[in-house]
């Protein structure tokens, strides 16, 4: 079962892993962006930690969603809050905990409500090319029987492959399709925070 204080330490296991790469997601944003991708997130993550302790996940979700609208900015902050938002609408009303299935099918509302509200698709070269095959991967291992830990440590493994695989994508949206063929060589930063949101979760899954 996935219940609020699991929800709680994942984003505060979030906070502790974009703490340590700040300076990382700061040069990443300052090769293809305006650099302030790691302090933002830092700064927006950290303010969201007071918003963890509603009594429902519907309510704490929206909080969380709320919070980072509030406090992290640029284009990522609405496109992250859009996702918890998302995420919250998909919870049962009053529900404290819900199973696997039920939270996966909740990451991917909000995840697929984070690419509707960013228009982007696979390939664009943003944070969704890695959530949606960390989420494509979780939901496939997790139908196939593997234990939800483990499902989760291999989401995290498509996450970064996608990460990684931005490097070698034109970025059509936001600020780094400015660049057009320049961003190319370059790790999205967007796309390496949201792997740093499936790695804290599937530690906090453990
Ligand atoms: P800004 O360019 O406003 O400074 P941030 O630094 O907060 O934005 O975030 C940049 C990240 O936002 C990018 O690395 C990319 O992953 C993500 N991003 C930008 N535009 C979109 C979009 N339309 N859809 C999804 N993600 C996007
Ligand atoms: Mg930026």
């Amino acid at each position: 079962m996935i219940a609020v204080g699991t929800v709680a330490r994942w984003i505060r296991r979030f906070d502790t892993l974009v703490a340590n790469h700040e300076t990382h997601l700061t040069e990443l944003d300052s090769h293809i962006g305006d650099a302030d991708h790691g302090v933002n997130l830092v700064r927006g993550v950290h303010e969201t930690l007071n918003a963890l302790d509603a009594p429902t996940l519907q309510a704490q979700s929206k909080a969380i969603g709320m919070s980072l609208l509030r406090h992290v900015g640029g284009t990522s902050g609405p496109l992250l809050a859009t996702l918890f938002l998302r995420m919250a609408a998909a919870f049962p009303v009053d529900a404290v905990e819900v199973n696997d299935t039920q939270f996966l099918e909740a990451l991917r509302t909000g995840v697929d409500g984070l690419a509707q509200r960013g228009k982007t698709e696979l390939g664009d070269k943003t944070m969704f090319d890695a959530l949606s095959p960390a989420v494509a991967t979780f939901e496939r291992e997790h139908a196939a029987g593997t234990a939800f830990p483990e499902a989760a440590a291999r989401a995290v493994a498509a996450a970064a492959r996608g990460r990684d695989a931005t490097a070698d994508m034109v970025a059509r949206k936001g600020r780094a399709s400015y660049l057009g063929q320049r961003s190319l060589g370059h790790i999205d930063p967007g796309a390496a925070s949201a792997t740093l949101l499936v790695q804290a979760l599937a530690e906090v899954l453990v």
